[in-house]
């Protein structure tokens, strides 16, 4: 039986075994994963469609090129489900459009292949075996779209790209769940220390179960509660184009001597600029405005790496340009699992600019801990607690680059030239 989206539920549910709180594709993989452990899942979601806030606004680019041991291990996780999706909803046609094009990291600055170089060798000390680093010939003979000045590249071909829409239609045709749509929670009710109902817009729905996956909401639902993770709000943007002759086949590609990112996508191109700045946002909201002129911005700035893009960017047309929020915790990983001191309140919020592709083995893990198949490890790197435990964060530079100043959404090494920060 498929997920049910019903809007504006009347009767509203009384009860559920679980109630998710945001049907983006945190929440939705979450409940895929619960309902596959036989518990009856209510998801409510404010806006009218599931996967519609910041879901809908990525680049949707996949990867394991992760610095820290643990975002390495859960996107080689989340890889191989998206590989496996049609499998795992048990639908031939639902596939999660994972297109392996690879992921090109690319400096033509000598710092900035250095920095690669050593990245590189960190990674496969932490156990991504199959990332190469390339020279600036060999990346050439490779991928002959790069500049004669490439100096020198990072390149893993398992890596690539994903079609959001696909993965939520998997979700939505397999899940077993109930979507309350233009159904707001206001409040989640605890008593004795204890999670005893949803209050939404709607009325209030008991469950001992509440999962919180509110994207860039998940900081204000935790507001009244002690030990909350700590998540601020970055805005990021990214601009698609139409346009002709960019090779599909193409790897997502990042200067990272200037932050610039594109993928190629159905139509043309997804292309992130080199961020200006990196906007902080107190108060969440829907529809952050993008900056004027982004379009133009980005598309000059991918031509430095890939010269094509000089005759391409001629009779480009920017279609749309996404602009969302990033929610970001203080060493740049999500937040998985129970919330410390209140029993049957879990989180699965803090993606910042890695949900769509960490959602999936963030959904399997944590259903595995509620369903008691694995139980809590409170020292993992996604450990609630690690916040208020007084360790020293591990700290995933690969994402929290993106959030500092000259930083792209695809974060350069710490070490490259310009803008890097350290
Ligand atoms: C420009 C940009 C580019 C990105 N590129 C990538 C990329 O290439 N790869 C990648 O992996 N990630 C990328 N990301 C990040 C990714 O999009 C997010 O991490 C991911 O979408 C977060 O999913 P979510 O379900 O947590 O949040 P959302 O999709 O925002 O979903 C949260 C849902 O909760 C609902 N909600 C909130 N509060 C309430 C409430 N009180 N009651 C009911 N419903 C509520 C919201 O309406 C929303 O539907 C990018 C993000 C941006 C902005």
């Amino acid at each position: 039986m498929p997920m049910r989206i019903e809007s504006r539920p009347d009767p509203m549910p009384r009860t559920a075994d679980a109630v998710i709180i945001g049907a983006g594709i945190v929440g939705l993989a979450a409940a895929f994963f619960l309902a596959k452990a036989g518990i009856r899942v209510v998801i409510v979601e404010k806006r009218r469609r599931p996967a519609d806030l910041t879901s809908a606004r990525s680049g949707e680019g996949v990867r394991a090129q992760w610095e820290t041991p643990g975002a390495i291990a859960l996107m080689l996780r989340s890889i191989e489900l998206y590989r496996r999706f049609a499998d795992l909803t048990e639908c031939k046609e639902s596939t999660a459009g994972l297109n392996q094009c690879g992921y090109l990291y690319a400096a033509t600055s000598e710092r900035g292949a250095a920095g690669l170089a050593e990245r590189v060798a960190r990674q496969k000390a932490r156990g991504l075996s199959d990332v190469s680093y390339l020279t600036g010939s060999e990346a050439r003979q490779r991928f002959p779209t790069l500049s004669g000045a490439v100096s020198g590249a990072a390149f893993r071909a398992g890596d690539g790209t994903v079609i959001v829409d696909r993965i939520v239609e998997g979700y939505l045709a397999a899940g077993y769940a109930r979507i309350l749509t233009q159904t707001q929670a206001r409040q989640i009710c605890v008593r004795g220390g204890a999670v005893e109902g949803v209050e939404t817009d709607r009325g209030r729905i008991a469950t001992g179960l509440c999962i919180i996956a509110a994207g860039p909401y998940a900081a204000t639902l935790l507001q009244p509660f002690d030990g909350a993770p700590p998540i601020s709000l970055i805005r990021g943007q990214i601009a698609c184009f139409d346009a002709d002759n960019v090779p599909a086949d193409h790897p997502a590609t990042v200067d990272v001597d200037n932050g610039a990112f594109w993928r190629p996508d159905s139509s043309g191109a997804r292309i992130t600029a080199p961020a200006d700045d990196s906007e902080t946002i107190a108060i969440p909201i829907d529809d952050p405005r993008p900056d004027l002129g982004y379009a133009t911005r980005a598309l000059t700035s991918v031509s430095r790496l890939c010269p094509f893009w000089t005759g391409v960017a001629k009779t480009a047309v920017a279609r749309t340009v996404y602009c969302g929020l990033y929610a970001v915790t203080p060493d740049g990983l999500p937040v998985i699992g129970p919330m410390p001191a209140v029993r049957g309140l879990f989180l699965n919020v803090g993606f910042g600019g890695l949900g769509i592709m960490a959602s999936i083995a963030a959904g399997e893990r944590l259903a595995a801990v509620i369903s008691g198949a694995h139980g809590h490890d409170p020292r993992s790197a996604f450990a609630p607690e690690r916040f208020h435990d007084g360790r020293a964060l591990s700290v995933e530079p690969m994402t929290l680059n993106l959030y500092r100043e000259g930083g792209s959404a695809h974060a350069p090494p710490p070490n490259a030239d310009s803008k890097e920060q350290a």
